[in-house]
């Protein structure tokens, strides 16, 4: 059985690698809950998620639900590694290495964080994680996303080609398990 004890190491790795792409081909940056938008500067900030379907000639979602930061290297992060919205950074920095998919029902481990990635190998679970603090903000973003209201089609806006590219359920959960962090499942 995997034991794991969280030490972050402060450095920084993952407030100055915001944005990826995925094998999907879907380039994303920052993911913020509409309240937490005015934390960044307005031009840097773009839909990320959104559901429903709005417009004949140029289709698009009836509804926006999650947006996100377009820079890769967070406007936030000090010279010193630290973050100056701490305490009150957006909730996925909150629960970061830790992440919740409604798709999967589960939170996961991202080994986007180098702690994860020199401690966890490929494909092994971790069945103990002591994360208190990560963890204990994992249930906010659980409800936001499991919150219901939401009703296909889903969108997402890709920062690359700068426009709503259609994402089918298939594609979320092949989005999720491609992702190049190579996400570990906990039980
Ligand atoms: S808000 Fe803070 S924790 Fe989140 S990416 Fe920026 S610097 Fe890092
Ligand atoms: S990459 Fe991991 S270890 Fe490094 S600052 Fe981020 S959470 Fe901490």
């Amino acid at each position: 059985m995997k034991r794991l004890e969280f030490k972050c190491r402060r450095c920084g790795h993952c407030c100055r690698n915001l944005v990826k792409t995925t094998p999907t081909g879907r380039t994303l940056g920052l993911f913020l809950l509409p309240n937490e938008t005015h934390l960044f500067p307005k031009d840097d900030v773009y839909p990320m998620y959104g559901c429903g379907l709005k417009g004949r000639a140029r289709p698009r979602p009836a509804q926006i639900y999650v947006y996100q930061y377009g820079r890769n290297v967070c406007c936030h992060i000090t010279e010193e590694n630290l973050c100056k919205l701490h305490p009150k950074k957006p909730l996925i920095c909150r629960t970061f290495p830790l992440m919740y998919y409604p798709e999967l029902k589960e939170a996961v481990l991202s080994r986007d964080c180098l702690f994860m990635h020199d401690n966890i190998e490929e494909n092994e679970r971790v069945e103990k994680l002591i994360a208190p603090n990560e963890m204990a903000a994992v249930p906010e973003l659980e409800h936001y996303l499991d919150r219901g209201s939401r009703h296909p089609p889903y969108w997402t806006w890709d920062l690359e080609q700068k426009k709503w590219v259609p994402l089918r359920m298939k594609d979320m959960v092949e989005l999720i398990q491609d992702w190049p962090a190579a996400l570990r499942l906990l039980t």
